[in-house]
């Protein structure tokens, strides 16, 4: 059955799914966006997901037209139009048609877009071997000039920081904050594991607040691991015990090098491992 995409309350064929080329979204990277999980029919933290796309929508002026609650059947009913139990859903609400101008009081209608299909996931091979990571030399946005906590449209500074891993052979790279310290990886937070502590960067170290990274914590602090966000160097990375990723399309995956160096025995920790379960678990039950 081919792919329905919902946009402004209909659906269409994937074919006959489109949006004007005058988009702010298109012109300028003008809009915000979701990637959300569903696990047999059940929609992974929609509540946080919804929660996070409104406070994107609201840090950069726009106004979503219509409530989470439709947002919320809109994405169940997509779901269902397509006869998607376990899948990906994205979703994303341009500014709407305008001028060739920046002025975002000159575009009529926000779109609303819900793409719904199969999960493309690594392969099992990186779970159980782990990743190797490269720093990039490309520093995730300053706060102050495009806030890392807004899911912008605009993902040219991840996607710049992904090509310098994938140049390395890596499928992932690590970003570094304006001051240096640890952010994210381009699409995943991190985590790294200390004895029995578990430390995560700080919001204001230049991140997006992953839904994952918080589900996460969550299950850290169940199995009884003390659970910080503190700011962190590479050299703590470098140093720790184990590290891992999180993210909704990856979920917890092990981090084995970075930068030629290897991170504690160079293979998956028991850490990562058991919050590897326990998220399965989560998701799956
Ligand atoms: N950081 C960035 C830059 C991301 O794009 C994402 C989402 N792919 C994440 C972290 C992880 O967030 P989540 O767990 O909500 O998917």
């Amino acid at each position: 059955m081919p792919p329905k995409v919902y946009i402004n309350g209909r659906l269409f064929e994937k074919e006959d799914a489109k949006i004007s080329v005058y988009d702010h979204g298109l012109l300028y990277g003008d809009g915000v966006f979701e990637g959300i999980r569903s696990y047999s029919g059940r929609v992974f933290r929609l509540d946080e997901h919804l929660a996070r796309l409104w406070d994107s929508a609201q840090a950069i002026w726009l106004t979503i037209p219509m409530t989470r609650e439709a947002m919320a059947k809109a994405v169940r009913d997509t779901l269902a139009a397509n006869g998607i139990l376990d899948g990906y859903i994205r979703l994303i609400v341009t500014r709407g048609a305008g001028s060739l101008g920046l002025d975002p009081n000159r575009t009529a209608d926000p779109q609303v877009i819900i793409i719904t299909d199969s999960i493309s996931m690594y392969p099992e091979e990186y779970y159980t071997r782990g990743l190797d990571l490269v720093t990039a030399s490309t520093i995730r946005n300053h706060p102050a000039a495009l806030s890392p906590r807004i899911k912008s449209l605009n993902y040219l500074n991840n996607i710049l920081a992904k090509i310098e891993g994938l140049q390395a052979g890596c499928v992932e790279a690590l970003m570094l904050n304006h001051k240096g310290e640890v952010a994210e990886c381009t699409g995943d937070n991190i985590f790294i594991v200390r004895g029995r502590e578990l430390v995560t960067p700080p919001c204001d170290a230049g991140i997006l607040e992953g839904v994952t990274r918080d589900a996460v914590m969550q299950l850290a602090r169940e199995a009884e691991l003390i659970v910080s966000e503190t700011p962190l160097t590479r050299h703590d990375v470098y140093v720790a015990d184990e590290c891992f990723l999180t993210g909704t399309a990856a979920e917890v995956i092990p981090v084995v090098k970075l930068d030629a160096r290897k991170i504690g025995t160079g293979a998956p920790g028991p850490i990562t491992g058991d919050l590897r379960e326990r998220f399965r678990k989560l998701t799956r039950s």
